[in-house]
């Protein structure tokens, strides 16, 4: 489950001024957006990326008369919109996504491929899974909002499972966001509890539960981002396979002359996973162990699979 990341180190209003600055098409329409850009940037720091609160820019009012007035001149081909405006709106909504996607020596060019590689999660933030995420994912889409595309802010690293399920959804049927945004929403806290079911040689569920003391719109939002990237059924196979090791794990330890506790080793598990984010897998699945004293009873006197 989620992490709470620091926001990107370059500043996302500076970045923006500084790939504006470097247009050569459509020039006018960028500095004409620009401080307006600027301003719903600081907006979605402030409002910490509310959709019910954020609406995507018209970007007609970017557009100059002249402009219009010649492309009301040229040939409409047969897929064009027959509005002059509405055309060029399109286009320009082209070439702000396309911000997203610059030539390696345009800005944010490396700024994008830090994010993207240096970020030092070992986990992905939106689920939690271990691994290097390797992709960004904007948490408002490009599609709907084209004037974040390229603001730092609204890009976070996620893995590619959770991208491709998140795809370009943001927002249920109220315009509340459906998503946790790691830079924003108070997600450094345990959000996600596991209950491992008898019998402990081979587990008949592993249950999953929001903890009580999570505030009520919070743990509406958990509940939404947990279907929204399918967390259960693909943490659930993840705790399969880690028990079957856990079993192994303790299979060896009894052979030990002298033998760890399940308490002290689980407890030494928890630590070293935790420190990055206490809703990592791992992390969940050893609390799970430890606040469990008739497993932790188990790993140490029961009798173990033969099939170890
Ligand atoms: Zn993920």
């Amino acid at each position: 489950m989620v992490a709470k990341l620091n926001l990107p180190v370059n500043d996302s209003v500076q970045v923006i001024r500084n790939i504006f600055a470097e247009r050569e098409h459509y020039k006018e329409f960028y500095e004409a957006l620009l401080p307006d850009l600027e301003e719903k940037i600081l907006t979605y720091i402030e409002l910490g990326a509310d959709p019910s609160r954020m609406t995507p820019f018209d970007l007609s009012p970017y557009i100059t008369r002249q402009r219009i007035a010649s492309e009301a001149l040229l040939v409409v081909k047969p897929n064009d919109h027959p509005d002059p405006l509405m055309r060029l709106i399109g286009k320009r909504k082209k070439s702000l996504i396309g911000l997203y996607s610059p030539e390696k020596d345009k800005q944010p060019y490396n700024i994008l491929e830090d994010m993207r590689r240096k970020h030092g999660l070992l986990f992905c933030p939106s689920c939690g899974e271990p691994g290097k995420p390797g992709t960004l994912d904007h948490y408002f889409p490009k599609d709907a909002y084209p004037e974040l595309a390229a603001v730092l802010t609204n890009l976070t690293p996620m893995c590619s499972e959770c991208q491709g399920r998140k795809g370009t959804d943001f927002q249920d049927e109220h315009g509340n966001k459906i998503f946790i945004h790691p830079y924003f929403d108070p997600v450094d806290q345990v959000l996600i509890s596991l209950e491992i079911c008898e019998p402990y040689s081979s587990p008949s569920a592993f249950n999953i539960s929001v903890p009580d003391d999570i505030e009520q719109s919070l743990r509406i939002l958990v509940c939404t981002h947990i279907d929204g990237v399918d967390f259960i059924e693909r943490f659930e196979e993840f705790c399969r396979s880690q028990y079957m090791t856990l079993l192994s794990n303790f299979s060896d330890e009894r052979l030990d002359p002298d033998p760890d506790t399940a308490s002290r080793i689980i407890r030494r598990f928890l630590r070293n996973t935790e420190g990055q984010s206490v809703n990592r897998w791992e992390a969940i699945f050893y609390r799970g162990v430890l606040n469990n004293p008739d497993l932790l009873y188990y790993l140490d006197n029961g009798e173990l699979p033969q099939f170890l």
